[in-house]
């Protein structure tokens, strides 16, 4: 057989051996391949006609591909805000591809069988699961969000059981790593004082190259807060709420990762919660700002023996730091408001205009994504919005500031339609698509939408991707798998 492209390297497994611990994926009886990204293939060095040979094979687990090496990656976390020992229960890393242009990807099988950390769990994933995550995923990505992806979809001709039996899948993630603040969390808890300084060090080599001495561990600690502080605003500017922003499901590169029970919003609302498991609303759409901030914390606690000998100082240190997440945050988020609504230049007027248009979405149920698309091709007039008074001396305001600006109105607009997406993975589209996959095989509505949510700043799509859920159609509630 022809080469596949794998130029697998192993760089994590470098690290000591408490990091990790060699595990062989479980086989697949009848592993079918559903999916395959084939540009995200490309990208990555890997040929897709030969690798389409071995694919069900290899992107089942059944075959290690050339170069692999199989590990379950420990790690810690702070679930729901309580401290528990981890590790990939679910998932096995083969091994970090160097793509063409020499960047290094993990690839990573979720739902290949059990491994040390699986503790009761039994290793394996439902196909509705992994197909919603397939499908986020890849609409993040499309979004210009940093995200893991999606790479291929394997039914494994296995029944998994959970609430009732369901057919098993594997999907292959890759990521820029699987570093989280939970993989810190675990290392500054081990015996041996010397683990978090060596994965500090790995991380900085593999996320933050840039970073020099003096004082390197604490400009890491501030790389990461900034960038969370972009990744969570970017979120926010879509309304994706990520549904279990545990610790061990925050990535150290900045990348979204771990799409459980997550949701885009419909109606505009800040306290919208879609995870069935989140009953103290914990990860509500507002509240992930300030999630992320004290998930930052638990790992700038990680890193305190290495930010300064006297603790007290450390701590002081570390606190300054994350007292900068609200600023950074704000910053982004105000930037992208202001891009959303078409303006440059930054006038103290922009953040009331922000926040009103907001508060009147809020009051008036108005759908997030079409508002501000709608708001973009100004054709608002068939939104129950517009027939209010306040929004039309909203408006009025705004307009005046669009006018006043150095940048023709036209260029606004078309700014405004390179940021505000016509088409998300909206709830119910994603559960149709699922519901075909899981209890009729077909994976043609998946396709389709996986298809659709690749050009999201495109007005083209049929009528049904772009508009909101009608009431029966809403979906209030996801699960994880
Ligand atoms: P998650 O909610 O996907 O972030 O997973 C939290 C932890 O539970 C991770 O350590 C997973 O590896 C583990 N886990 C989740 N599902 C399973 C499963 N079916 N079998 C074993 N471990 C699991
Ligand atoms: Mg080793
Ligand atoms: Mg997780």
């Amino acid at each position: 057989m022809k080469e596949s492209g794998w130029q697998l390297e192993h760089s994590y497994a470098g690290l000591p051996d408490v990091f990790y611990k060699e595990t062989q994926p479980e086989t697949a009886e009848f592993p079918e391949i559903v999916l395959f990204n084939w540009n995200l293939a490309k990208s990555l060095g890997l040929d897709p006609r030969n690798l389409q040979l071995e694919s069900s094979e290899v992107f089942s687990g059944n075959r290690i591909p050339d170069g692999g090496l199989p590990i379950a990656q420990a790690y810690a976390g702070h679930q729901f805000g309580n401290f528990t020992m981890l590790g990939d229960g679910r998932a096995i890393l083969l091994g970090e591809q160097i793509t063409p242009e020499g960047r290094r990807v993990d690839i990573q099988l979720k739902g290949a069988g059990r491994t040390v950390f699986s503790r009761m769990g039994d290793g394996r994933s439902p196909l509705g699961p992994m197909l919603r995550e397939y499908i986020i995923s890849e609409a993040m990505h499309a979004l210009d969000i940093p995200s893991t992806r999606g790479l291929a979809l394997v039914t494994t001709g296995e029944a998994v059981s959970r609430d009732r039996m369901l057919p098993g899948a594997v999907l292959t993630r890759v990521a820029a790593s699987h570093l989280r603040v939970g993989t810190f969390e675990y290392a500054a808890r081990l015996e041996d004082a010397s683990h978090i300084r060596t994965l500090a060090d790995y991380a900085m080599e593999r996320h933050y190259p840039e970073i020099e001495v003096p004082d390197k561990y604490l400009k890491f600690l501030d790389a990461v807060i900034d960038r969370q502080a972009a990744l969570i605003s970017r979120w926010q500017l879509v309304g994706f709420i990520h549904g279990v922003m545990n610790t061990d499901n925050m990535t150290i590169s900045g990348e979204t990762i771990d799409y459980g029970p997550c949701a885009f919003m419909d109606m505009y609302d800040p306290e919208t919660v879609f995870s069935s498991i989140d009953v103290n609303k914990r990860y509500r759409y507002r509240n992930q700002p300030g999630i992320a901030q004290w998930n930052l914390a638990r790992l700038a606690e990680t890193l305190l023996p290495l930010i300064h000998d006297d603790k007290e100082e450390a701590m002081k240190i570390a606190q300054a730091s994350l007292g900068n997440f609200g600023k950074l945050y704000n910053n982004y988020w105000q930037s992208g408001m202001r891009r959303k609504i078409g303006l440059v230049g930054g006038e103290e007027i922009d953040d009331s205009l922000a926040n009103e248009l907001l508060d009147l979405m809020h009051q008036y149920k108005a759908d997030f994504t079409k508002t501000f698309r709608m708001l973009s091709l100004d054709a608002l007039e068939d939104m129950p919005l517009y027939a209010t008074e306040a929004f039309k001396n909203w408006y009025e305001r705004w307009q005046e500031r669009l006018e006043s600006q150095r940048l023709p109105v036209e260029s606004a607009y078309e700014q405004m339609r390179s940021v505000n997406p016509a088409v998300i993975p909206r709830n119910h589209l994603v559960e149709e698509a699922l519901d075909a996959a899981v209890e009729n095989g077909d994976f043609t509505k998946a396709s389709k939408l996986i298809e659709v949510l690749s050009s999201p700043f495109e007005d083209g799509h049929d009528r049904m991707f772009k508009e909101p859920p009608e009431d029966e159609e809403r979906v209030h509630m996801t699960y994880c798998g």
